[in-house]
């Protein structure tokens, strides 16, 4: 089995990716960080998005394993001092294995260009200055005339990040959907959202057609993919909706889902 390792630059993040190295000799595994059958992320939620868009072009011969050297993230099951469990489970390795939805981007420029791209948490489409207006389609049917600061697309395992700030819901892991939710959106006698998150199916799609005033070809959209700006040329249309594709994590322990969104926000603890 070839192991890769993707990890953050920081000193603790170093350390860990030094020890797990040599782990991994000790037990005989392979490393690979061109074609991993595995790949061990270290840092945090951030650096899995990191790995994911890396490693984008392998997703369905790669299953990820998050380590955490901070906190416990929600794609990083493990944290750093459990390195020794992590080298007896990859010895011991049958092909366990958990998968998540993710997010189907087309991109439509003026200029007739097209661009398909993937998330793993959400992409955003928002105005750099003033408000954004776009028209919404949901299955080419036009749904409403949003105008406010922007529109967060999420998966259910990036419902907890930027969506989860702009209001929406947090999804199962489970669910196979998109969710699309507001950013301040404006209402009022003139302008009219539906005001709520909706969430969409995968036998359906969600259209975000920008209304970009100023007649000139310049672009004054900006549009995200998970930490990344997409660096285009004016954006025509943004057809989102659930990806055939999906990514895959090796399962060795089972974090629920539920435990881990109150861990993380809540902290709650009984009353006795
Ligand atoms: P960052 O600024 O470090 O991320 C912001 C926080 O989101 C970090 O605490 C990060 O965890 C956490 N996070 C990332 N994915 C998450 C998930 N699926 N569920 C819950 N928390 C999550 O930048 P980054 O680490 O590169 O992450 C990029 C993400 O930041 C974007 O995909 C977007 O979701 C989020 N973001 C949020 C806002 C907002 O809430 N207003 C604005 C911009 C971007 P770690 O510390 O473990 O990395
Ligand atoms: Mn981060």
């Amino acid at each position: 089995m070839k192991i890769g390792i993707f990890s953050n630059p920081g000193s603790d993040s170093t350390r860990v990716s030094n020890a797990l190295k040599s782990k991994i000799k000790a037990e005989h595994l392979t490393l690979d960080n061109g074609h991993p059958d595995i790949l061990i992320t270290v840092g945090g939620d951030g650096t899995l998005l990191s790995a994911f868009h890396h490693y984008e072009d392998q997703l369905a011969s790669i299953r990820f394993v998050g380590i955490h050297t901070g906190h416990l993230g929600f794609y990083t099951d493990w944290r750093d001092y459990e390195v020794d469990e992590l080298i007896d489970s990859l010895a011991h390795d049958n092909g366990q294995s958990v998968s998540y939805p993710l997010l189907d981007m087309l991109i439509e420029y003026s200029n007739g260009d097209r661009e398909s791209r993937l998330a793993l948490n959400e992409s955003t489409l928002k105005k750099v200055t003033g408000t954004m207006l776009a028209n919404v389609y949901i299955k080419d049917q036009l749904f409403e005339l949003f105008r406010g600061d922007g529109l967060c697309v999420s998966t259910p395992t990036g419902s907890t990040a930027y969506n989860k700030s702009a209001g929406g819901a947090v999804i199962s892991s489970e669910l196979n959907v998109v969710q699309v939710s507001e950013i301040a959106s404006i209402n009022n006698r003139v302008f009219r959202t539906l005001g709520s998150p909706i969430i969409i199916s995968p036998s359906e799609w969600v259209r975000i057609e920008p209304v970009q005033l100023d007649k000139s070809q310049v672009n004054d959209i900006l549009m995200t993919c998970d930490q990344n700006m997409v660096e285009n040329h004016r954006i025509k249309s943004v057809t989102y909706r659930i990806s055939k594709q999906r990514i895959a994590f090796a399962e060795y322990r089972h974090t629920q889902f539920w435990k881990r969104v109150s861990e993380s926000f809540i902290g709650v603890k009984p009353i006795d």
